[in-house]
């Protein structure tokens, strides 16, 4: 099957990452990756009972390599892009990702650049570390998408339709094109075409001719696409999943059935009933993140050097193409509770109260009860905040009695914001939870604050952070 659609490609592309990848197939080809008995026998339809699938992202990291910090919020960061691409290609699905994770490999870029042995091993290595292969044929299936540190131009890519794959490749082209500026396929560009097009062989798709196709060629690939029957392959893989319906939270218009995503109150974006539907109320005020120049109040949604986008009031000067600008990667899910009184959280006033920490309008006067955890794992989309909170005395009047907000960047970007006034406890002395959402931490140092004002013993037991 590869190998007569491998002659167009060695000629259309070159070079060294479609020489690996001819490499990678044509073992692939042979005796190595033959398609299992039971897919045989179903003609090729091994999905008899409900299999599901995810894309698992992986960065690499070889004996003797080490990757900076930086490097990998720049992955993260662009896995983002990779999954909004896909997203945008699909008419009425997702794919549907797993937190990018980090594993260290056992042995070094050397030795796996050697003969292909990056290809042959990994599955092994996934196997003992993860306690999975992508070649597994249970009811969990998996594509296992590796970005590998060293590795450079190395990239290889196959799959089944069933849920089951792995692609491979380097990561100097995207974080440390010092190291291949003489390759041609040494930019942070083709990086991104090039993951596209190995995770469309992971879904099971071919090479292909058309000058459209991103599995024709590795470049320009924000104006390449899924063509004839890519997108209904991949849109029918087990690792997506349906867009989300009318009026559900969303962080991008990608996400939505209707490809619309914008903001109709505070700042909690929906899916919205069409496409010509009006984005949004024009509400959110300067310096908060924004996705549009009709979402400002401002008029004005201008995307900042670090890549982030905000309300302004003038035209940012400084311009950072990001490809996908709203990408950041989807970061952390699940739960994280932060104890008041553990070591990531930090109090400006108050003391310790049994397990958790309050303050007191004799002893203490305005300031921050808690602020913490700078936790950099969250990433894009819609997050919720909650704080679990008591106060004494919720009658004698219907003060602010606290603010909470979510900040990044030090306080200097507010995610989200509220004040809490003493009635809306609705009980003295007992524990309740207060929330909000907040939108695209983007790897920032995600802080939750509570501004105590002095008008009410107040007591915290800590904050989840849910995604
Ligand atoms: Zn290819």
């Amino acid at each position: 099957v590869w190998v007569a659609a491998l002659a167009a490609s060695i000629a259309g592309c070159g070079g060294e990452v479609e020489t690996s990848e001819v490499q990678v197939q044509q073992a692939l080809s042979g005796d190595l990756m033959p398609l299992p008995e039971e897919a045989r026998a179903a003609g090729g339809d091994v999905s008899s009972q409900a299999i599901t699938s995810k894309v698992y992202p992986i960065l690499l990291i070889p004996a003797g390599s080490s990757v900076t910090p930086t490097q990998q919020a720049t992955v993260r960061q662009a896995m983002g892009s990779i999954r909004r691409w896909y997203n945008r290609e699909l008419p009425t699905k997702n794919v549907v990702w797993e937190p990018m994770q980090v594993m260290a490999g056992d042995q070094t870029a050397a030795h796996y650049l050697t003969n292909n042995n990056v290809w042959a091993e990994m599955p092994g290595e996934l196997q003992a570390k993860l306690g999975w292969s992508p070649w597994d044929t249970g009811d969990q299936r998996h594509i296992a998408l590796i970005i590998g540190r060293d590795l450079m131009g190395w990239a290889g890519g196959n799959g089944y339709p069933d849920g089951r794959g792995l692609a491979i490749l380097g990561m100097e082209s995207l974080v440390e094109t010092s190291r291949c500026s003489t390759e041609w396929w040494c930019t942070p560009e083709i990086w991104h075409g090039t993951v596209i097009h190995e995770l469309g062989h992971a879904f099971s798709l071919p090479h292909d001719s058309d000058g459209n196709s991103i599995m024709s060629f590795h470049s320009d690939y924000k104006n390449k696409h899924l063509v004839r029957d890519h997108a209904s392959i991949v849109d029918a893989s087990p690792a997506t999943a349906l867009k989300y319906a009318n009026w559900a939270a969303c962080g991008g218009d990608y996400q939505c059935g209707t490809l619309r995503c914008g903001g109709n109150y505070g700042n909690q974006l929906q899916c919205l009933p069409s496409s010509l539907y009006p984005k949004q109320a024009q509400n959110i005020p300067l310096g908060y993140l924004c996705r549009s120049h009709s979402e400002c109040q401002s008029g004005r949604c201008e995307l900042n050097a670090d890549g982030y986008k905000t309300c302004r009031d003038a035209p940012q000067p400084v311009y950072v193409d990001s490809y996908f600008p709203d990408s950041c990667g989807t970061g952390a899910t699940g739960w994280t509770w932060y104890q008041s009184q553990s070591s990531s959280m930090y109090h400006q006033i108050g003391r310790p109260d049994g397990y958790d920490w309050s303050a007191r309008v004799d002893l203490d006067g305005p300031g921050y009860l808690i602020y913490g955890p700078y936790d950099a794992k969250y990433g894009e989309g819609r997050h919720t905040a909650w704080y679990y909170l008591m106060i004494d005395n919720n009658t004698a009047n219907n003060d602010v009695v606290a603010t909470i907000d979510v900040v990044t960047n030090g306080g200097g970007r507010v995610l989200a914001r509220r004040d809490i006034r003493r009635q809306e406890f609705t009980a003295a002395n007992q524990w309740q939870w207060f929330s909000f959402d907040f939108f695209d931490a983007c790897f920032g140092n995600v802080e939750t604050r509570l501004f105590w004002t002095d008008r009410a013993y107040l007591k915290i037991g800590g904050v989840y952070i849910q995604r």
